[in-house]
């Protein structure tokens, strides 16, 4: 794998790049992170769809 930073071939392994220092992250965590947040924004999104919809069944039913 590449640094992110300065570019240079560094150890899949590594925690810092050998050129600059920096911390390495890895891009597939970061990739496997933004689609998690995706993710459940849209879990939250059809849970709070789900709640919505059996409250207001509750309601209609109590009438
Ligand atoms: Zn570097």
């Amino acid at each position: 794998m590449y640094c992110r930073h300065c570019g240079k071939e560094v150890k899949d392994k590594a925690v810092v790049c050998s050129g600059c220092g920096q911390p390495i992250e890895e891009a597939g965590g970061g990739a496997a992170g933004a689609g998690g947040g995706r993710w459940s924004w849209f879990t939250m999104f059809v849970t709070t769809g789900v709640f919505l919809l059996l409250l207001l069944i509750a309601i209609i039913s109590g009438l």
